[in-house]
């Protein structure tokens, strides 16, 4: 199938008229894509061979729309920082469409798409580095197997746009399940309009989770799959050392999904309190707070829901929350030590480790592959990680788990090599791709892309992209401004 023969059935521009406003994007001057994702294009069941570029920066640009597109910028508000704010919305993005695939209806998004009325202060724009940036963490963490928004293409213009300085800007075409966020509950809760509430949640319910329409409480079977579906999404985040850094209710999508990347970061050295955003100064986003803050905005969905669902169903949903989190990170972190079984002691073993690796200041990704590859002639290899005087104790412990398994260690390393990634998008290597692709060369964006979309899997003549940063560089300082 081919960008033009998609069809489009646009449910969202047949909602009562003010949860959205019609905006046609701003045509950007000399748009060129820089990289399309195969990954995205079998997500929209596109051949990917079949994308013209030209036609692709065309609609990228602003310029020309697909047959079927009516573009809008969707009306939200949300909790930022803890504070409520009820004036926002898509202030630079606009959905384009809502395609129909062979695996359901898939937003079209174009971020950087020019201001809006929803735009407040802001200059409706995007520049390439947030861009570059958002492209490759939908790569990896789709490489990952964590639930996230994923875009088709990023693309630069001929635009220059101000932040902390003068850089290019740029679009990239989102795709996504879906963009509800709990901030589009808190806006009619707010507002007290409680029949638009009921018709949100069960849109939600026929196009993304129709199985819960036959459910004799559809709108508690809701609720509760959004609270399951966002624990074991921090469970992923936790487990794979990702802080998303904006956990504002406005970013949290009612299906689970990793949304509106901005200054988020996989650590480098395993440090529980990193919070990448600098302008977060009281760590309220840092790593160790996300499932804390997760709890605090499904509670925030709840009380938005109070007109449909029983305040106590509401919070024995809710109390579901920390168990299903739990649980999800255990069979994640029993998976990565290379566990099959489960031990009463293994929650111990993995505080352990982590305790090792925070006082070694190892790096996360690293140890937990050269525990993998141990078995693997040029691999990584664990004491060259792990300088410590307590890894021999840990490993001793270690190995005397491992003889409660029945798996062989052949069949164990492999298993591991699956799900310890050794290509990371670390801050350091994104920034490299950034600046290459500033200067005209996108061939590190096009290898990045690939290793991040399989992640697992060593490649010949790639150890430089597996690298952590230098010892003595300095620390993850992003900002939200992109
Ligand atoms: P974020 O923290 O990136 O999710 O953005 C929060 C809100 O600010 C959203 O409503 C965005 O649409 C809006 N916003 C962010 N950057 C811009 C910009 N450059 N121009 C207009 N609106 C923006
Ligand atoms: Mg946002």
């Amino acid at each position: 199938m081919t960008l033009e023969s998609l069809t489009f059935d646009n449910v969202w521009s047949r909602f009562p008229e003010d949860f959205f406003v019609r905006v046609a994007p701003t045509a950007w001057r000399e748009t060129r894509v820089l990289d399309v994702s195969p990954t995205a294009a079998l997500r929209l069941g596109l051949d990917i061979e079949s994308i013209d570029p030209d036609r692709l920066a065309a609609l990228m640009s602003g310029e020309r729309l697909l047959a079927g597109m009516d573009p809008l910028a969707q009306k939200y508000t949300g909790h930022q920082f803890g504070t409520y704010n009820p004036a926002l919305g898509d202030g630079r993005g606009l959905l384009l469409g809502e395609a129909l695939t062979p695996h359901g209806p898939v937003d079209l998004h174009l971020k950087g798409a020019g201001q809006t009325p929803y735009s407040r202060f802001g200059d409706g724009r995007a520049v390439l580095r947030s861009s570059i940036r958002e492209y490759l963490a939908g790569e990896a963490m789709s490489g990952l197997r964590i639930p996230t928004t994923q875009a088709l293409a990023v693309a630069v213009n001929g635009e220059k746009v101000m932040r902390e300085r003068v850089e290019p800007g740029a679009t990239l075409l989102r795709l996504a399940d879906s963009h509800v966020r709990f901030g589009h509950f808190e806006w009619l809760y707010q507002q007290q309009r409680h029949d638009d509430l009921e018709r949100l949640m069960r849109h939600v319910i026929d196009r993304h989770r129709s199985d819960l329409a036959q459910h004799e409480a559809p709108m508690e079977a809701m609720f509760q799959d959004a609270v399951t579906r966002t624990a074991e999404l921090i469970a992923r985040w936790q487990a794979y050392g990702f802080v998303h850094a904006v956990m504002n209710t406005d970013n949290m999508s009612i299906l689970g999904l990793t949304l509106d990347y901005g200054p988020y970061a996989f650590m480098d050295r395993y440090e529980p309190d990193l919070t990448p955003n600098h302008t977060d100064s009281s760590g309220r986003y840092a790593f160790d707070q996300q499932p804390g803050v997760a709890l605090w905005n499904l509670t925030v969905l709840g009380q938005s829901l109070t007109p449909l669902i029983a305040v106590e169903r509401l919070r024995e949903i809710l109390d579901s929350y920390e168990p299903t989190l739990q649980a999800a990170y255990a069979i994640l972190m029993r998976a990565r030590l290379g566990l099959e079984t489960e031990q009463d002691d293994d929650g111990e073993l993995i505080d352990a480790w982590l305790d090792l690796l925070a006082r070694s200041r190892a790096d996360f990704h690293r140890s937990f592959r050269a525990l993998a590859d141990q078995d693997v002639v040029g691999g990584l290899s664990l004491s060259e990680e792990i300088d410590d005087p307590g890894l021999a104790d840990w490993l001793e412990r270690y190995r005397r788990r491992l003889a409660m398994e029945s798996r062989s260690e052949t069949e164990r390393l492999a298993a591991m090599r699956r799900v310890n990634p050794l290509y990371v998008l670390r801050t350091h290597l994104a920034q490299q791709v950034i600046e290459a692709a500033q200067a005209g060369d996108t061939v590190p964006l096009q290898t990045f892309r690939e290793l991040l979309a399989s992640p697992f899997e060593a490649r010949p003549g790639m150890a430089a992209w597996s690298e952590a940063p230098p010892r003595n560089a300095p620390p993850v300082c992003l900002s939200c401004s992109s």
